[in-house]
């Protein structure tokens, strides 16, 4: 018969029972009240969503009035949520069809009969049930979440609304083919993923011809190989030396291949081109923009330049950069100075253009971390109301934060130094300083060598 002694750390002593008893009781108590929390967070969120729409209301170009008024508000909400306005913007797109389209489950979850997690499924798999047919998904998604965890349901769930779904694999696949995509994750160490989203015959067909042609690579390798092997000291033969010292992987080949491809290749279809010649598509060449200090250009620095907006580069790959082609736009900071140009006409001038994407990095309203060379110059104060075209009154901001500054009731001063006060339509202040310098580093004792007129003295900008 088995004894229960409460030997070797079993739940053995009543106390021991006691003690989880009550750690569980609070544990439900915790879930509770995030649970309530949670469930405020979307209705705040979604009554955000509404407060936007009525804003737009009897406005004559209502689509655009809407996502501004959208935008000034998801801005507003972000200095609160310390997120990004364009995250908030979603979260308050999410929580309004939740609310709106999913009134079973947002229920169901105030009722404690399923999670949070539950709820992102059901939401996530059931935008494709059509709106008659979503009350009967709703309840028998929730039946099947109740007690199982979200993640084992899920499959059950994307069974449920294929079969309640109208239409046919064909026409949705050109739906989804819609969504098509290109996206860059920054990853660590210099590395970065590049995601394509693509229809899947494409998405396979781009990977088997790179690896025939990865395939081809390594065959003549192996090929070049014997043939040197065979051929010890016979100057006349060359057959293998384009691949003396080559031990690439077929990984490495293939994503050698597909970078050549795409960044040298032309596309298919062109339509700049004309009956006998290849179009200017072809022409396009890579742009960046690189900060890259003059001791690494030089090579007695090994530290990292900086992609600018989002991420650091190894030094060498800098160096190549630099000293390559010109398709790309070589920027060189002056790692104790900086050169400063200043001209006051209309238009910003190149330099001006290149300082201020060096001084900004980044889009400038709070928050953005949009890369400097997809914005555009702003004007603080507005050349209409009399703003020079000058560094001090002109600062990087992407289409989305420059439209906003247009159309919403978002404020900005700009200060000595390139900081920005940006104030919110109900009056919260957000101090942007322009980014610190991302290569940083201690001068060497021997550099600069100062002469006269090398680097002249300015004041900061
Ligand atoms: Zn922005």
């Amino acid at each position: 018969m088995h004894s229960n002694d409460g030997r070797g750390g079993g739940m053995g002593s009543d106390g021991d029972v006691d003690a989880l008893a009550q750690l569980v009781a609070d544990a439900e108590g915790v879930s509770d009240a995030a649970r309530v929390v949670q469930i405020r967070e979307v209705r705040v969120l979604a009554a955000a969503g509404v407060l936007a729409e009525s804003q737009s209301a009897g406005a004559s170009e209502r689509v655009k009035a809407r996502e501004m008024a959208l935008r000034g508000i998801a801005a507003e909400l972000a200095g609160v949520f310390v997120a990004t306005d364009r995250t908030l913007q979603r979260r308050i797109d999410e929580a309004r069809d939740l609310v709106d389209n999913f009134p079973v489950t947002t229920a169901a979850w105030e009722d404690g009969r399923i999670v949070r997690g539950h709820v992102r499924v059901i939401q996530e798999i059931g935008c494709i049930v059509p709106a008659d047919d979503r009350e009967d998904f709703e309840r028998a998604a929730i039946e099947r979440c109740e007690g199982e965890t979200p993640n084992r349901v899920r499959g059950s769930l994307q069974m449920l609304a294929e079969r309640m779904h109208p239409r046919c694999f064909t026409e949705r696949h050109e739906e989804a083919a819609a969504g098509r995509c290109v996206q860059v994750r920054t990853g660590a160490d210099g590395m970065s993923d590049l995601i394509a989203t693509l229809p899947t015959v494409i998405a396979d067909g781009i990977v088997d011809r790179l690896t025939r042609q990865t395939r081809e690579i390594i065959n003549a390798r192996a090929k070049a190989d014997a043939a040197d092997a065979e051929g010890l000291g016979d100057s006349t033969h060359d057959g293998g030396s384009s691949f003396i010292g080559d031990a690439r992987t077929i990984d490495q080949v293939r994503a050698d291949v597909f970078s050549d491809l795409l960044l040298a290749g032309s596309p298919a279809l062109d339509p700049t081109a004309t009956g006998d010649g290849d179009g200017t598509l072809g022409a396009i060449r890579a742009h960046v923009q690189v900060a890259v200090s003059a001791l690494t250009l030089m090579g007695q620095d090994e530290g990292p330049a900086d992609l600018a907006g989002r991420s650091p580069i190894d030094a060498t790959t800098a160096r190549q950069l630099a000293g390559d082609a010109t398709s790309w736009d070589r920027l060189l900071t002056h790692p104790v100075t900086g050169s400063v140009l200043e001209c006051d006409t209309y238009r910003p001038t190149a330099a001006m253009v290149r300082l201020l994407r060096a001084r900004d990095r980044h889009c400038r309203f709070p928050g953005c971390r949009q890369p400097a060379i997809r914005c555009e110059l702003d004007h603080t104060i507005a050349a209409s109301d009399g703003g020079a075209t000058h560094v001090r009154n002109l600062a990087n901001l992407c289409k989305r934060h420059h439209d906003v500054k247009h159309h919403t009731r978002w404020r900005v001063r700009q200060l000595p130094g390139g900081r920005l006060i940006w104030t919110s339509p109900t009056g919260r202040v957000y101090r942007e300083d322009a980014p610190p310098p991302l290569v940083a580093f201690a001068a060497a004792p021997a550099w600069p060598p100062q002469r006269e007129g090398d680097m002249p003295a300015v004041p900061p900008f």
